[in-house]
Order: structure tokens, then sequence, then C-alpha cells
């Protein structure tokens, strides 16, 4: 069980720099083919940006075509958190990072074999950590 990490806006605004703090605090979206990783291919795991934890491996990462780093499931699914959405007059599921709540993405069902599911997360709320 990993222990959750649990902080106050103020603190968050001071870890995290702006437009970190506007995605995985305030559930923003980063624009399409912006981020830093929706093309990486190294082999390697991506870390939640807030708080540290392993979330993705490169082993799950595909090209969706979207513009953001896609997977087709999380290290493990205690990882992640799925949240309801119903904003924007969309119903979606958001997800969120397991141990500090942070805003992660959205996963969707017409994602590949075998999971069937497509995790979009923005490439700001994740660190990559090239596999050594
Ligand atoms: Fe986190």
């Amino acid at each position: 069980m990993t222990e959750k990490i649990e902080r106050s806006e103020e603190e968050w605004k001071q870890i995290l720099s702006r437009d970190e703090f506007l995605v995985l605090r305030k559930k923003g979206t980063e624009p399409a083919f912006t981020g830093k990783y929706y093309d990486l291919r190294e082999k390697g795991r991506y870390l939640c940006a807030a708080c540290g934890q392993e979330l993705f491996s490169s082993d799950d990462k595909f090209d969706s075509g979207t513009g953001w780093p896609s997977f087709t499931k999380p290290i493990s699914e205690d990882r992640v958190a799925r949240q309801e959405d119903n904003s924007y007059l969309m119903k979606r599921t958001e997800v969120l990072c397991s141990r500090c709540g942070s805003h992660l993405g959205h996963v969707f069902d017409d994602g590949p074999k075998p999971t069937a599911e497509r995790f979009c997360i923005n490439s700001i709320s994740l660190n990559f950590k090239k596999e050594d």
C-alpha cells in the first residue's frame, strides 16, 4: 500500500510550475502535439510529475495519433483512480494519480488489444525515467 499524499493548494503552487499546476491540480489539458512525451519511444517508466509514483510503462505505450501520450494500461490498476467526469457536456472517465490525487488525463474504451482501453495522458503530468 502506498501512502497517500495530501497537500494544500498553496503547497502545490509552490512545488509545481504554473502549467503543471493548471493541469495536475486544476484538471486542465495541454494542447495536443505540444507535450514532451507524445512521440517518445524510449524504454522506461512514466512517473507522476507531482508525487513521483510510477504510473505507466513504455511497454504499454502506443501511438494513438491524438498528440497525447497514450497507454493501454497503468503499471498496475492501483496506481490510478478513475472518476466520472461530466464536464463540457461529455461523459468521460477522468484518470488521477492514486497517491496524490493529481489529474493525469482520461481513459477511453477505444484502445487497442488486449485491454481495449486508451489512457490519454497529459505529458506535463508525467516525468519520464529512462530504463538503465
Ligand atoms: Fe501523484
